[in-house]
C-alpha cells in the first residue's frame, strides 16, 4: 500500500514556478542552484546551472515582517530557560 504518503512536500507555501522564456518582473531564484536574479524582461537560462525554470520570491512587507517574527520567536524557543542554574 502506497496510500499513507505524508504531506511533509506541500508544507512550501504558495510557490509559483516559471519557464526560461517567460516574461519576468520582479526577484526570481533557481530551485536547482539557488542563484537569484531580479529581471524585468524574459527570463534567462540560469548561468549557474543551466536551469529553465524559475521560482518567483515574493517580498511583501508583510511576509518580511511575518518570517521576522516567527525568527524572533523561534529564537525564545530554542532558548532554553535555565534559570536553576548555579
Ligand atoms: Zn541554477
Amino acid at each position: 500500500m502506497m496510500q499513507t504518503r505524508t504531506r511533509e512536500t506541500y508544507d512550501t507555501p504558495d510557490v509559483t514556478f516559471f519557464e526560461t522564456g517567460t516574461p519576468g518582473a520582479g526577484q526570481y531564484h533557481c530551485p536547482s542552484c539557488g542563484y537569484g536574479i531580479t529581471i524585468h524582461a524574459p527570463l534567462p537560462i540560469c548561468p549557474m546551472c543551466a536551469g529553465t525554470v524559475w521560482e518567483q520570491v515574493s517580498w511583501t512587507p508583510f511576509a518580511r515582517a511575518l518570517e521576522e517574527l516567527q525568527t524572533e520567536r523561534l529564537r525564545s524557543i530554542r532558548s532554553p530557560e535555565r534559570t536553576s542554574q548555579a
